[in-house]
Protein backbone atom coordinates (compact mmCIF):
# COMPACT_ATOMS: atom_id res chain seq x y z
CA UNK A 1 0.00 0.00 0.00
CA UNK A 2 1.22 3.32 -1.04
CA UNK A 3 0.01 6.11 1.62
CA UNK A 4 2.00 9.35 2.58
CA UNK A 5 0.51 9.51 5.35
CA UNK A 6 1.48 6.25 6.87
CA UNK A 7 3.81 6.98 9.58
CA UNK A 8 5.41 4.21 11.49
CA UNK A 9 4.69 3.85 15.40
CA UNK A 10 0.95 6.01 14.55
CA UNK A 11 -2.46 5.08 14.34
CA UNK A 12 -3.36 4.55 10.79
CA UNK A 13 -6.57 6.38 11.10
CA UNK A 14 -5.94 8.80 13.54
CA UNK A 15 -2.66 9.24 13.78
CA UNK A 16 -2.07 9.43 17.32
CA UNK A 17 1.58 7.07 18.56
CA UNK A 18 0.39 3.58 19.14
CA UNK A 19 2.43 2.88 22.66
CA UNK A 20 1.27 -0.15 24.63
CA UNK A 21 -2.45 0.46 22.90
CA UNK A 22 -1.93 -0.61 19.77
CA UNK A 23 -4.73 -3.73 18.55
CA UNK A 24 -1.58 -5.23 16.20
CA UNK A 25 -2.77 -6.36 12.75
CA UNK A 26 -1.13 -9.51 12.11
CA UNK A 27 -1.90 -9.98 8.94
CA UNK A 28 -0.83 -6.72 7.72
CA UNK A 29 0.84 -4.08 9.76
CA UNK A 30 -0.02 -0.85 7.96
CA UNK A 31 -3.89 -1.36 9.57
CA UNK A 32 -2.30 -1.12 12.85
CA UNK A 33 -4.84 1.54 15.12
CA UNK A 34 -5.38 2.68 18.59
CA UNK A 35 -7.39 1.14 21.50
CA UNK A 36 -10.84 3.44 20.04
CA UNK A 37 -13.31 1.58 18.85
CA UNK A 38 -14.09 4.43 16.31
CA UNK A 39 -10.68 4.07 14.41
CA UNK A 40 -10.60 0.18 14.77
CA UNK A 41 -14.34 0.13 12.86
CA UNK A 42 -13.16 2.54 10.18
CA UNK A 43 -10.53 0.45 9.48
CA UNK A 44 -12.46 -2.54 9.30
CA UNK A 45 -15.17 -1.29 6.96
CA UNK A 46 -12.64 0.45 4.74
CA UNK A 47 -9.77 -1.69 4.30
CA UNK A 48 -10.82 -3.71 1.65
CA UNK A 49 -11.47 -0.59 -0.67
CA UNK A 50 -9.57 0.52 -3.49
CA UNK A 51 -6.29 2.81 -2.63
CA UNK A 52 -7.48 5.80 -3.77
CA UNK A 53 -10.88 5.36 -2.16
CA UNK A 54 -9.68 4.00 0.79
CA UNK A 55 -7.13 7.36 0.62
CA UNK A 56 -9.98 9.74 0.45
CA UNK A 57 -12.11 8.55 2.97
CA UNK A 58 -9.34 8.56 5.29
CA UNK A 59 -8.53 12.09 4.60
CA UNK A 60 -12.20 12.88 5.49
CA UNK A 61 -12.07 10.99 8.27
CA UNK A 62 -9.60 12.47 9.57
CA UNK A 63 -10.75 15.80 9.03
CA UNK A 64 -13.97 15.10 10.67
CA UNK A 65 -11.51 13.86 13.56
CA UNK A 66 -9.69 16.96 13.80
CA UNK A 67 -12.84 18.84 13.81
CA UNK A 68 -13.98 16.96 16.66
CA UNK A 69 -10.68 17.22 18.65
CA UNK A 70 -10.99 20.79 18.33
CA UNK A 71 -14.36 21.38 19.22
CA UNK A 72 -13.68 19.24 22.79
CA UNK A 73 -10.37 21.25 23.14
CA UNK A 74 -12.54 24.93 22.62
CA UNK A 75 -15.46 23.15 25.00
CA UNK A 76 -12.77 22.38 27.64
CA UNK A 77 -10.79 25.61 27.73
CA UNK A 78 -14.07 27.42 28.29
CA UNK A 79 -15.16 24.99 31.39
CA UNK A 80 -11.66 25.71 32.65
CA UNK A 81 -12.24 29.24 32.21
CA UNK A 82 -15.42 29.34 33.97
CA UNK A 83 -13.97 27.98 36.72
CA UNK A 84 -11.61 30.24 37.07
CA UNK A 85 -14.06 32.85 36.66
CA UNK A 86 -16.18 31.46 39.17
CA UNK A 87 -13.64 30.65 42.07
CA UNK A 88 -12.72 34.41 41.65
CA UNK A 89 -16.51 35.50 41.98
CA UNK A 90 -16.98 33.07 45.19
CA UNK A 91 -13.80 34.68 46.47
CA UNK A 92 -14.80 38.40 46.01
CA UNK A 93 -18.36 37.86 47.82
CA UNK A 94 -16.08 36.22 50.53
CA UNK A 95 -14.17 39.57 51.01
CA UNK A 96 -17.29 41.10 51.02
CA UNK A 97 -18.70 39.15 53.85
CA UNK A 98 -15.42 39.73 55.90
CA UNK A 99 -16.02 43.33 54.98
CA UNK A 100 -19.77 42.93 56.32
CA UNK A 101 -19.11 40.56 59.40
CA UNK A 102 -16.36 42.15 61.43
CA UNK A 103 -14.10 39.46 62.85
CA UNK A 104 -15.31 37.23 59.94
CA UNK A 105 -11.54 37.23 58.88
CA UNK A 106 -9.87 35.69 61.58
CA UNK A 107 -12.65 33.19 62.21
CA UNK A 108 -10.92 31.16 59.11
CA UNK A 109 -14.89 30.82 57.28
CA UNK A 110 -15.00 27.89 55.44
CA UNK A 111 -15.61 28.62 51.70
CA UNK A 112 -18.63 26.32 50.47
CA UNK A 113 -20.36 26.11 47.36
CA UNK A 114 -23.82 24.70 47.96
CA UNK A 115 -26.26 23.46 45.08
CA UNK A 116 -29.95 24.56 44.72
CA UNK A 117 -32.65 21.92 44.97
CA UNK A 118 -36.19 22.85 43.24
CA UNK A 119 -38.40 25.25 44.68
CA UNK A 120 -42.15 24.93 42.72
CA UNK A 121 -44.52 23.85 44.94
CA UNK A 122 -47.15 21.68 43.65
CA UNK A 123 -50.42 20.33 45.39
CA UNK A 124 -49.70 16.26 45.99
CA UNK A 125 -51.87 14.60 43.74
CA UNK A 126 -54.26 11.91 44.99
CA UNK A 127 -52.19 9.30 42.56
CA UNK A 128 -48.88 10.44 44.48
CA UNK A 129 -50.61 9.14 47.82
CA UNK A 130 -51.59 6.03 46.27
CA UNK A 131 -47.74 5.47 44.82
CA UNK A 132 -46.72 6.21 48.34
CA UNK A 133 -49.03 4.22 50.20
CA UNK A 134 -48.38 0.88 47.87
CA UNK A 135 -44.69 1.44 48.72
CA UNK A 136 -45.27 1.57 52.28
CA UNK A 137 -47.04 -1.66 52.68
CA UNK A 138 -45.15 -3.28 50.20
CA UNK A 139 -42.02 -2.23 52.31
CA UNK A 140 -44.39 -3.06 56.15
CA UNK A 141 -44.70 -6.70 54.59
CA UNK A 142 -41.48 -7.29 53.63
CA UNK A 143 -40.42 -6.04 57.76
CA UNK A 144 -43.18 -8.18 58.97
CA UNK A 145 -41.06 -11.29 58.15
CA UNK A 146 -38.24 -10.21 60.80
CA UNK A 147 -39.49 -10.02 64.61
CA UNK A 148 -37.08 -6.97 64.98
CA UNK A 149 -35.07 -4.67 62.90
CA UNK A 150 -31.44 -6.35 64.41
CA UNK A 151 -33.46 -10.03 62.85
CA UNK A 152 -32.58 -8.18 59.26
CA UNK A 153 -29.38 -10.01 57.82
CA UNK A 154 -26.14 -7.77 57.98
CA UNK A 155 -25.39 -8.08 55.06
CA UNK A 156 -28.61 -6.67 53.44
CA UNK A 157 -28.17 -3.27 51.30
CA UNK A 158 -29.61 -1.22 53.81
CA UNK A 159 -27.54 -1.87 56.26
CA UNK A 160 -23.90 0.41 54.44
CA UNK A 161 -26.06 3.65 55.09
CA UNK A 162 -26.99 2.60 58.77
CA UNK A 163 -23.13 1.97 59.42
CA UNK A 164 -22.62 5.19 57.59
CA UNK A 165 -25.32 7.20 59.41
CA UNK A 166 -23.98 6.03 62.83
CA UNK A 167 -20.56 7.16 61.78
CA UNK A 168 -22.06 10.46 61.43
CA UNK A 169 -23.94 10.32 64.75
CA UNK A 170 -20.93 9.95 66.37
CA UNK A 171 -18.81 12.67 65.03
CA UNK A 172 -22.04 15.04 65.87
CA UNK A 173 -22.11 13.62 69.43
CA UNK A 174 -18.42 15.36 69.49
CA UNK A 175 -19.53 18.23 67.71
CA UNK A 176 -23.09 18.75 67.72
CA UNK A 177 -22.68 22.47 66.61
CA UNK A 178 -21.45 20.72 63.26
CA UNK A 179 -24.72 19.02 62.54
CA UNK A 180 -26.78 21.97 63.19
CA UNK A 181 -24.25 24.26 60.60
CA UNK A 182 -24.86 21.23 57.96
CA UNK A 183 -28.83 21.10 58.41
CA UNK A 184 -29.18 25.06 57.80
CA UNK A 185 -27.19 24.37 54.68
CA UNK A 186 -28.81 21.50 53.75
CA UNK A 187 -31.94 23.93 54.52
CA UNK A 188 -30.71 26.94 52.05
CA UNK A 189 -29.93 24.12 49.43
CA UNK A 190 -33.76 22.57 49.78
CA UNK A 191 -32.75 19.40 49.62
CA UNK A 192 -30.83 19.03 45.86
CA UNK A 193 -30.12 15.66 46.44
CA UNK A 194 -33.74 14.45 47.84
CA UNK A 195 -35.29 14.94 43.90
CA UNK A 196 -34.99 11.10 43.20
CA UNK A 197 -37.09 10.55 46.03
CA UNK A 198 -39.94 10.98 44.02
CA UNK A 199 -43.04 8.40 45.96
CA UNK A 200 -40.68 6.01 47.84
CA UNK A 201 -38.76 8.22 50.06
CA UNK A 202 -36.13 5.68 50.11
CA UNK A 203 -38.18 3.93 53.03
CA UNK A 204 -36.60 0.21 52.89
CA UNK A 205 -38.04 -2.89 54.90
CA UNK A 206 -35.21 -1.77 57.23
CA UNK A 207 -36.36 1.80 57.99
CA UNK A 208 -40.15 0.25 58.97
CA UNK A 209 -39.12 -2.54 60.88
CA UNK A 210 -37.37 0.66 62.81
CA UNK A 211 -40.87 2.39 63.30
CA UNK A 212 -42.70 -0.75 63.73
CA UNK A 213 -40.53 -1.95 66.49
CA UNK A 214 -40.90 1.78 68.24
CA UNK A 215 -44.24 1.11 68.21
CA UNK A 216 -45.45 -2.06 68.50
CA UNK A 217 -49.12 -1.42 69.44
CA UNK A 218 -49.58 -0.28 65.71
CA UNK A 219 -50.57 -2.74 63.14
CA UNK A 220 -49.48 -2.06 59.05
CA UNK A 221 -52.36 0.18 58.78
CA UNK A 222 -51.74 2.31 61.78
CA UNK A 223 -47.71 2.38 60.38
CA UNK A 224 -48.61 3.52 57.19
CA UNK A 225 -51.21 6.42 58.81
CA UNK A 226 -48.43 7.70 60.65
CA UNK A 227 -46.38 8.35 56.92
CA UNK A 228 -49.15 9.43 55.25
CA UNK A 229 -49.58 12.09 57.84
CA UNK A 230 -46.54 13.57 57.59
CA UNK A 231 -47.15 14.21 53.71
CA UNK A 232 -48.21 17.78 53.42
CA UNK A 233 -50.71 19.11 50.55
CA UNK A 234 -48.14 20.70 48.92
CA UNK A 235 -44.87 19.31 47.79
CA UNK A 236 -41.55 20.35 45.78
CA UNK A 237 -42.47 19.61 42.03
CA UNK A 238 -40.39 16.56 40.69
CA UNK A 239 -38.73 16.38 43.74
CA UNK A 240 -39.54 13.30 46.49
CA UNK A 241 -43.53 13.43 48.22
CA UNK A 242 -42.35 14.35 51.48
CA UNK A 243 -40.12 17.43 50.32
CA UNK A 244 -41.77 20.32 50.75
CA UNK A 245 -40.92 25.00 50.71
CA UNK A 246 -39.35 24.32 53.78
CA UNK A 247 -37.57 20.96 54.19
CA UNK A 248 -38.27 17.16 54.43
CA UNK A 249 -41.61 16.67 56.30
CA UNK A 250 -40.63 13.46 58.00
CA UNK A 251 -38.85 13.96 61.28
CA UNK A 252 -35.04 12.53 61.07
CA UNK A 253 -35.80 9.08 63.04
CA UNK A 254 -38.38 8.22 60.19
CA UNK A 255 -36.69 9.05 57.33
CA UNK A 256 -34.74 5.86 55.92
CA UNK A 257 -31.02 5.78 56.56
CA UNK A 258 -29.97 7.49 53.36
CA UNK A 259 -31.52 10.38 53.84
CA UNK A 260 -30.03 11.06 57.09
CA UNK A 261 -26.77 10.01 55.71
CA UNK A 262 -26.33 11.50 52.65
CA UNK A 263 -24.42 14.75 52.69
CA UNK A 264 -23.07 16.05 49.98
CA UNK A 265 -19.03 16.54 48.92
CA UNK A 266 -18.46 20.23 50.11
CA UNK A 267 -20.96 19.60 53.63
CA UNK A 268 -18.51 16.24 54.14
CA UNK A 269 -15.30 18.10 53.43
CA UNK A 270 -16.78 21.09 56.05
CA UNK A 271 -17.40 18.32 58.52
CA UNK A 272 -13.72 16.60 57.93
CA UNK A 273 -12.56 19.85 58.32
CA UNK A 274 -13.78 20.77 61.44
CA UNK A 275 -13.01 17.11 62.86
CA UNK A 276 -9.55 17.81 61.87
CA UNK A 277 -9.01 21.01 63.99
CA UNK A 278 -11.85 20.29 66.66
CA UNK A 279 -13.21 23.52 65.83
CA UNK A 280 -16.86 24.84 64.21
CA UNK A 281 -15.89 26.97 61.61
CA UNK A 282 -18.82 29.37 59.99
CA UNK A 283 -19.55 28.37 56.42
CA UNK A 284 -19.63 31.28 54.30
CA UNK A 285 -22.17 29.86 51.22
CA UNK A 286 -21.90 30.38 47.79
CA UNK A 287 -25.31 29.32 46.32
CA UNK A 288 -25.32 28.24 42.72
CA UNK A 289 -27.90 26.16 40.76
CA UNK A 290 -25.00 23.87 40.18
CA UNK A 291 -22.24 22.61 42.41
CA UNK A 292 -19.35 23.37 39.72
CA UNK A 293 -18.78 24.83 36.53
CA UNK A 294 -16.80 21.70 35.69
CA UNK A 295 -19.83 19.15 35.55
CA UNK A 296 -21.91 21.66 32.84
CA UNK A 297 -21.83 22.79 29.43
CA UNK A 298 -20.32 26.04 29.24
CA UNK A 299 -23.37 27.82 27.75
CA UNK A 300 -25.27 26.72 31.20
CA UNK A 301 -25.96 29.92 33.41
CA UNK A 302 -24.57 29.46 36.85
CA UNK A 303 -24.99 32.56 38.92
CA UNK A 304 -24.94 32.90 42.14
CA UNK A 305 -28.12 32.66 43.98
CA UNK A 306 -28.07 33.52 47.19
CA UNK A 307 -24.95 34.32 49.55
CA UNK A 308 -24.81 33.31 53.13
CA UNK A 309 -23.11 32.64 56.45
CA UNK A 310 -24.13 29.90 58.11
CA UNK A 311 -23.47 29.20 62.21
CA UNK A 312 -24.93 26.60 64.37
CA UNK A 313 -27.34 29.72 65.12
CA UNK A 314 -28.86 29.90 61.28
CA UNK A 315 -27.47 31.52 57.87
CA UNK A 316 -27.51 35.05 57.65
CA UNK A 317 -28.19 36.21 54.04
CA UNK A 318 -26.32 38.84 52.71
CA UNK A 319 -27.21 41.36 50.04
CA UNK A 320 -26.34 40.82 46.41
CA UNK A 321 -22.97 42.34 45.14
CA UNK A 322 -23.58 45.22 42.92
CA UNK A 323 -21.39 44.93 39.75
S1 LIG B 1 -26.62 17.21 51.25
FE1 LIG B 1 -25.95 18.79 49.78
S2 LIG B 1 -27.31 18.50 48.04
FE2 LIG B 1 -28.26 17.44 49.76
S3 LIG B 1 -29.64 18.95 50.70
FE3 LIG B 1 -27.68 19.09 51.76
S4 LIG B 1 -26.60 20.72 50.68
FE4 LIG B 1 -28.23 20.05 49.32
S1 LIG C 1 -37.71 11.63 52.86
FE1 LIG C 1 -36.97 13.68 53.19
S2 LIG C 1 -34.76 13.55 53.23
FE2 LIG C 1 -35.55 11.68 52.27
S3 LIG C 1 -35.56 12.07 50.06
FE3 LIG C 1 -37.56 12.62 50.87
S4 LIG C 1 -37.43 14.78 51.33
FE4 LIG C 1 -35.34 14.04 51.10
ZN1 LIG D 1 -6.69 5.99 16.34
Amino acid sequence: MDDETLAAGLCRVCETPLFNSAIPRKDDETFAVCASFECGNFIERHRNLPINLFQSQLQFHREQLRERRLARAENEARIQARIVEEEAENLRLLEAAQQAFPGLSQQSASLMVIPTGRTRMVPVSSERIENYRAHLHKVIAEARSFACASDIPQDDQNWAPREKNRRHENVFRDQPEVELVSDHLCGMCKGACCSSGRDHAYLSPLSMRRTMDENPALDDDQIAALYLSRVSKGSIEGACINQTSSGCSLPKEMRADICNAYFCDPILEYQRACAASAEVLPVFAVQREYLSAATISPDTTNEVLATALVRSSGPEFMDPLED
